[in-house]
């Protein structure tokens, strides 16, 4: 294949990612999104491969047959409550590409016509490695957050803003000493050392509720790492999708910050969890009501309008497909049936909404949190299915909480509110919820797939 055509394969690679892009930000496109990646992928790979820049291509194909079927193997196994670890342990093995990348343009340095263009890619290799390593271990302690293999509460080390800066400012002046001596290969390893501390700190010092902007952060850097190994590769394909990938999830991490009502810029710099105490309690806040799945049918029944509030929950115990008979019934006997999403529920961007499509919930019926939360005092009967930090009045009323400030569903402002759970314990955030203990709020426990089930019987 001629360069030529590589370039212009390249090109309707590109069209194609950004096709898949705004496919994917929409329920009824999803799908089409996601075939617009793959065809722009397979472009990409099969341009790639038989391009004229490439050797070894049988090496090539071993490699792409062993990881294609690691890939295929985790991905069918996969369980939709594991998908963030995936996510995660995906975006370190980017980071990770990012290094080696690094390494491997520097040892076997292509021939360079100037000096600029030699020093321009020098800069590009140390800028390379070092978002690359931040990627890998900061992913790394994310999906050790969130398999809950380490505690999911903030690391606080002393002066940890004055580390993650020193971290900085030494990389910085190792920069001066690497270009001085010409590439020299010692200063980019204890650059890699820092940056690899560095990641791991950034990560770690992160309280548990804050858990999903860091996931859209690493999403973003593991997009500048790979657009960072394109310039490196001087592949302009690499390039544009590695910005895409960097500059969507930078979109994302702000859309999330807006949504915990927490600051951008405070994201970036790392630890911006601290600055509310984590001693909330998670005892018990006093006397809660029980309920059971005849009186909770029975409450249906004389409802007028039902809110439905998902959350992890629902995912663990895969109770999308009831909750949406539940739906259907209700519907069917005249009430008014919503669902209302709150952004970080469950543990993915999307999380439930991917869950009710899958479910085959009608998508005029499922609600953003800012559409419905003006709603609940008109509403009879609200269901939270498996939801705990989202429907936490404690993120308004109370400043010492660790997810204070956080915009939640204010169901408690309904007539009824039933709350699935199997126990009292608390959710991600580590942190008692005082719903449960408003005179209007009764539990219902157990798992929360049979107590559907168990309403289903009863209407
Ligand atoms: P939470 O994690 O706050 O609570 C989930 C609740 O579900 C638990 O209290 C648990 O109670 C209950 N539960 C678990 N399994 C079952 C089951 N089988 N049947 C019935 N109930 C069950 O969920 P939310 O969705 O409200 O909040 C999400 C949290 O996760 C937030 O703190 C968010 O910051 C964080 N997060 C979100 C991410 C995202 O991108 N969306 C990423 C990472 C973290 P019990 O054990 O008593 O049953």
């Amino acid at each position: 294949m001629s360069a030529g055509l590589v370039q212009a394969a390249y090109i309707i690679a590109a069209v194609f990612f950004i096709m898949s892009l705004a496919g994917l930000s929409k329920q009824e496109t999803a799908r089409s999104g996601n075939y617009y990646g793959i065809t722009g992928m397979a472009i990409a790979l099969l341009a790639t491969i038989l391009g004229p820049h490439s050797d070894g291509v049988p090496w090539i194909l071993t490699a792409m047959v062993i990881g294609g079927g690691i890939g295929i193997y985790f991905a069918r196994k996969v369980e939709m409550t594991e998908m963030p670890e995936l996510v995660a342990i995906l975006h370190s093995f980017v980071g990770m590409a990012a290094v080696l990348v690094g390494y491997n343009s520097l040892l076997d340095a292509p021939v360079l016509a100037t000096h600029a263009e030699h020093m321009i890619h020098l800069v590009e290799v140390y800028l390379g490695v070092f978002i690359g390593a931040v990627t890998f271990t900061g992913s790394i302690v994310a999906f050790a957050k969130l398999r809950g293999l380490i505690s999911s509460s903030p690391l606080n080390l002393p002066n940890k803003h004055k580390l993650n800066l020193a971290a900085i400012i030494i990389s910085a002046l190792l920069m001066k000493w690497y270009l001085g001596g010409d590439g020299a290969l010692f200063p980019l390893l204890l650059m890699t050392v820092i940056a690899l501390a560095f990641g791991y700190h950034l990560v770690a010092s992160i309280g548990g509720a804050d858990m999903p902007v860091v996931v859209s952060m690493l999403n973003s850097y593991s997009g500048w790492a790979a657009a960072a190994a394109g310039f490196m590769l001087a592949n302009d394909l690499l390039i544009v999708t590695g910005a895409l990938v960097g500059s969507s999830g930078a979109i994302l991490s702000y859309i999330m910050c807006k949504a915990m009502n927490r600051s951008f810029i405070s994201v970036i710099a790392g630890g911006f969890g601290q600055t509310v105490s984590v001693s909330s309690s998670s005892e018990a806040q006093g006397e809660h009501r029980e309920s059971s799945a005849e009186d909770v049918a029975e409450l249906l029944k004389n409802s007028k309008s039902v809110i439905i509030t998902p959350g992890y929950g629902m995912a663990v115990a895969q109770a999308q497909y009831p909750v949406h008979e539940i739906t259907e019934k209700l519907r069917a006997k005249g009430v008014k049936v919503r669902f209302g999403i709150h952004p970080v529920a469950g543990r993915l961007p999307g999380h439930m909404n991917v869950l009710l499509a899958e479910a085959k919930v009608p998508y005029d019926i499922v609600l953003e949190m800012d559409e419905i939360n003006d709603d609940f005092s008109e509403t009879d009967t609200v269901l939270v299915i498996g939801a705990n930090d989202t429907v936490n009045p404690a993120a308004l009323d109370d400043p010492s909480s660790p997810i204070a400030g956080m915009p939640v569903l204010e169901v408690w402002d309904a007539k009824n509110v039933v709350i699935f759970k199997r126990s009292m314990n608390t959710g991600y955030a580590g942190v008692q919820n005082p719903l449960f203990f408003k005179t209007n709020s009764s539990m219902l426990f157990g798992d929360a797939k049979a107590s559907c089930q168990k309403i289903i019987e009863h209407l």
